[in-house]
């Protein structure tokens, strides 16, 4: 609105009010132009060709007159105009007050200027199809140049221009402006409420709902037409809704299992201990053992969660070194050695050479402990477990095979997710937290891995990471 009214405004100034002074000026400015031109051009040989042009171009009368007074050239296309007959004095006087006045004389003659008790000829003229009559009178300029020609003659040009009364454009235009103002009115009231329904609504619909998304209730979904801009905003913010909410499911549900997990050695730990305090006969090696298999078991958990706090707080650094990397796999297999002999898993590692990388040790020996545990984990009941150690140009592959069921392919995006469980019942029997694949993650990204699986379902899957490879520092040879 405010914008219409600075246009009207504009418009009203310019069509209006300084009509008559832009088009004074704008004549002024045509009338001395064409006189300058007639000088300069006063000694050429298409004068009378030139004067012509101008005058019909330009709406005005030409006259040029040498000293006597004798016309040499005249040049009229205005209707009425007496100017073409000036009497003898008249033009002396023109001539006298340009030679006073440095060879220029411009002047403006308006309405109050025309005097019927002068006699006919005499200047100001009356111009108008009923001679003598006021409302005919029309407000005229003349501009006057004196010069002497290269012969020595002096010369005088003379223009003269009349200005049409702009009042009727005026009138016109005034209604005019009415109603470009009505209809300006009418649209920018249109448009206000175009843009209200299609921006600002939508936009403030949208600011409610976000303001509940951030109180914590991700169930809301996010509605609001309009623009391409706020339809992609709204679809953005409705996937926000529902990462959110499906993290805070996985939350929830990883506080159930935590639980859950937690609570089950603790039971059988102060199970233990109850049994052994009251009964002295099950004091036995075998049951201190399971506590301490059962604490230890806590102190996994603890520790994962830990782990992997710190690593996506980004306050874990790298601890590099050179070490061989074949060996590392080799000691953590040989540690499953108790658990392949007492349930039968079985794992086989096809090594090749002995490869050194430079990385993060413990950080990498975490990675290949999660990556083996969820295949025994998850491996068919042939208990088969695959590592299997690959050297391409300076890269080494550590791949680690499974002959499980596998993983849905709609599901492989989701697995590095924290909390993220394929099988939502939880099973005790696997181990799990949900938060091996994570830290799998977070460790062979800070170390600018590649890592990733294939996994067939009902076939298995093959977890591989790939290091670059360097050659062994001397230390680590000794
Ligand atoms: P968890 O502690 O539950 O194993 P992970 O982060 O290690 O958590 O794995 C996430 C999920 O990915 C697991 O719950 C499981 O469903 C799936 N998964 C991981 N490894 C395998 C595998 N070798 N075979 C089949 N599924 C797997």
């Amino acid at each position: 609105m405010l914008f219409s009214g600075l246009l009207l405004a504009l418009l009203w100034l310019f069509q209006i009010v300084f009509l008559d002074s832009f088009y004074k000026s704008i004549k002024t400015r045509t009338l001395k132009s064409s006189g300058d031109m007639v000088v300069r051009n006063i000694e050429s040989q298409g004068l009378a060709e030139l004067v012509d042009q101008i005058a019909v171009q330009n709406n005005v009368s030409i006259r040029i007159v040498d000293s006597q007074g004798n016309e040499l050239l005249k040049e009229s296309t205005e209707s009425y105009n007496r100017f073409i007959d000036l009497p003898a004095w008249q033009l002396q006087d023109f001539y006298n007050r340009a030679q006073q006045n440095g060879g220029i004389l411009f002047e403006q003659f308006s309405k109050e200027s025309f005097d019927f008790t002068k006699k006919d000829g005499e200047f100001p003229l009356y111009i108008g199809k009923v001679p003598g009559k006021a409302e005919f009178m029309m407000e005229s300029m003349i501009y006057v140049r004196t010069l002497e020609k290269s012969d020595g003659t002096s010369v005088m040009v003379l223009l003269h221009s009349q200005i049409s009364p702009v009042n009727s454009t005026v009138e016109t235009l005034r209604v005019q402006f009415i109603y470009i103002a009505a209809i300006m009115l009418v649209l920018s009231l249109l448009l206000a409420l175009g843009i209200s329904r299609l921006i600002s609504a939508p936009i403030v619909q949208i600011n409610r709902t976000a303001k509940l998304l951030a109180t914590g209730n991700y169930d809301v979904r996010f509605t609001g037409q309009g623009y391409l801009e706020i339809r992609e905003l709204r679809d953005t913010l409705n996937y926000a809704a529902v990462e959110l909410s499906k993290v805070e499911a996985l939350r929830r549900e990883l506080i159930a299992n935590i639980s859950h997990d937690l609570r089950t050695p603790l039971t059988m730990i102060t199970g233990y201990a109850e049994v052994m305090r009251d009964l002295p006969g099950e004091n036995t090696p075998e049951n201190v053992q399971i506590i301490i298999d059962e604490a230890k078991r806590l102190s996994v958990l603890v520790t994962d969660i830990l782990d992997l706090s710190k690593l996506q707080a980004g306050v874990q650094t790298l601890n590099l070194s050179v070490y061989n990397l074949t060996q590392d796999v080799r000691d953590i297999i040989s540690r499953y050695a108790k658990l392949t002999e007492q349930r039968g898993y079985h794992i086989n590692f096809i090594s090749g050479e002995n490869v050194y990388v430079r990385a993060d040790q413990v950080k990498i020996s975490q990675v290949i402990y999660n990556l083996i545990n969820n295949a025994i984990n998850y491996t068919g009941e042939d208990k088969q477990v695959t590592v299997c150690q690959s050297v391409s140009g300076n890269k080494v592959k550590i791949e680690i095979i499974d002959t499980g069921e596998g993983i849905p392919a709609d599901k492989l995006p989701y697995i590095w997710d924290r909390y993220y469980k394929v099988d939502k019942v939880h099973k005790r029997s696997t181990v799990g937290t949900g938060l091996g694949l994570s830290i799998v993650r977070a460790v062979l990204e800070l170390h600018h891995a590649a890592f990733s699986v294939i996994s067939t379902e009902g076939q298995g899957s093959i977890f591989w990471f790939e290091l670059e490879r360097v050659e062994p520092e001397e230390i680590v040879v000794q």
